[in-house]
Formats: structure tokens, sequence, C-alpha cells
């Protein structure tokens, strides 16, 4: 009974799992950077100055991790749909779930609505999920 059951919730909510389960997973703006970093350098990091393979948040600044050896700055979000955008991560991972599930898109209106912010943003996010979603090795792999 128990197997029939979560069989069932799996089909429902296919390979990306539930909206819960992700915000479980990346419940802040730490937990996303650290997503990023892992698809960014799936054989892990390292630091193009010092070579050193550790690298740490920098305290009090999103987005902002450091070398723990030689203390250069690595920008997670550079080259991602993210950069440059003042919406946190957790709605940008929020945001490219939705894309990736629906099989008839989403509209700014909706993405709106669901993920809190305004439509505005909703249709740069829209434009910049979409764009990355087309490359392959896309950020799709960031919210599995
Ligand atoms: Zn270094």
């Amino acid at each position: 009974m128990g197997n029939v059951k979560r069989k069932q919730v799996r089909a429902e909510n296919g390979a990306m799992g539930s909206l819960h389960g992700l915000l479980a997973k990346y419940p802040d703006e730490r937990s996303c950077e650290r997503r990023l970093i892992e698809v960014r350098w799936p054989e892990g990091w390292s630091c193009p100055a010092c070579g050193n393979d550790r690298c740490s948040p920098v305290a009090d600044r999103n987005r902002a991790w450091q070398c723990t050896r030689c203390s250069r700055h690595l920008s997670v979000t550079a080259g991602t749909c993210t950069r440059a955008s003042k919406v946190p991560l957790t709605k940008w991972f929020h945001a490219i779930w939705l894309c990736a599930r629906s099989k008839r898109g989403v509209s700014a209106m909706e993405l709106a609505a669901q993920v809190g912010v305004s439509e505005n943003a909703a249709r740069r996010m829209l434009v910049g999920v979409r764009g990355a979603m087309a490359r392959p090795g896309c950020l799709r792999r960031s919210v599995g």
C-alpha cells in the first residue's frame, strides 16, 4: 500500500519532484548558491589563481564566495540567466522548476503570481530561463 502511494506521488510529480521538495532542498540563497557551484563546476571548483579547491561564502554578501586560501572572489551566478538580477535565487529556482515542469509553457502573469515577483520581473525571468533551457547543459539540472 505504501509503495503504491509512493509510486503514484512520484508519477504525479515527475522527474522534477514536488514544489515542497524544491523549497525544502533550497530554502535560502546559500543553498541555491551551493547548487549553482555544483552545476557550474561538476568536477569541483578550483581557484584559477592558486589552484585551491575550497571556497566559502563571504559573510553578509549574497552570491559572493571566495577562495579559502587566497581570498579571490568568484561569482556563482556569472554566465547564468540569474546574473545581474536582484531577484532572489530562491525565486529563480522556483521559476526554473515551474518552466521545466510545464508542458504548455508558463505565462509572465502566471509566473509573477506563483513566484511572487512583478510581471515585468517575470517577463525578464522567462526570457532568461527559456534561453538557458535551450542551451545544452541547461539550468534545468539546477533544481533537480
Ligand atoms: Zn585561490
